[in-house]
């Protein structure tokens, strides 16, 4: 209800907007025209809007690798600040994408907000359905694809592994599609390989969150222990549904 009447507000400012351009002497049509067709997606509840998926197991169904506080306070608390805080940037910067495609293509021009909580929604969402507790190793098609690209999967979990430890600061590691080539990849605080502007671009098959939020409270300062053990924890069914 709350977020109805806000978008109806939004709506109703828009078309006073429009009044007002309307009557006014020195309008620019493509200026008639953005206006026209932020009013049509809104009114057509297209307008992008994040939610966080639910998270497919218990918090502490993934210990002793990650623990139960630590899934508890990324999901509800921090996961959650970047889906409610992308959700305001997008009403009240007015952007009318209407898909998290979109969103992406145009990462280098949205405001460090929407940018970062929006990145923030769409890593954590993913991050989530890479994971669970009945793991059972690579198979299938995945298997074949990161020993064709990387040489073994072992010398794949050296090379992300060592990705992981190395990415200075806040970030995600990644293992990215581009046009068909396994790569493995990493990003500074909430960027991702679907951002226009990403050095590496492409489709993601993985994800690893090296934030200290992802791991400090078990793990302190011991990254490596953490990254170890997320190895334990990876749904490679999921991964292999991204293989397309
Ligand atoms: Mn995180």
């Amino acid at each position: 209800m709350k977020n109805n009447s806000r978008r109806k507000f939004i709506e109703n400012t828009i078309k006073a907007t429009v009044a007002v351009a309307v009557t006014g002497p020195l309008i620019l049509k493509s200026e008639t025209t953005s206006a026209s067709s932020k009013i049509a997606a809104i009114a057509t509840g297209e307008v992008l809007k994040f939610s966080q998926v639910p998270l497919g197991f218990d918090y502490k169904a993934l210990e002793p690798h990650i623990d139960a506080l630590t899934n508890e306070i990324h999901y509800t608390k921090h996961h959650a600040a970047y889906i409610k805080n992308v959700n305001e940037a997008i009403i009240a910067e007015k952007l009318t994408f209407t898909t998290e495609k979109e969103f992406f293509d145009h990462a280098s021009q949205l405001s460090p907000k929407a940018r970062n909580n929006g990145g923030g929604a769409w890593n954590h969402n993913f991050f989530w359905q890479s994971l669970t507790p009945s793991s059972t190793g690579p198979d299938g098609k995945i298997k074949d694809a990161l020993s064709a690209a990387f040489g073994s999967f072992d010398q794949f979990k050296e090379q992300f592994t060592q990705a992981a430890l190395t990415r200075f600061g806040s970030g995600w590691v990644w293992l990215v599609n581009v046009n068909g080539k396994l790569t493995i990849a990493s990003t500074a605080n909430q960027d991702n390989p679907l951002f226009d502007n990403a050095a590496v671009k492409g489709v993601p098959l993985l994800a690893l969150d090296v934030w200290e939020h992802a791991y400090y409270l078990k793990y302190q300062n011991r990254r490596n222990e953490y990254v170890a053990g997320w190895w334990n924890v990876i749904n490679w069914n999921e991964v292999n549904k991204r293989l397309v």
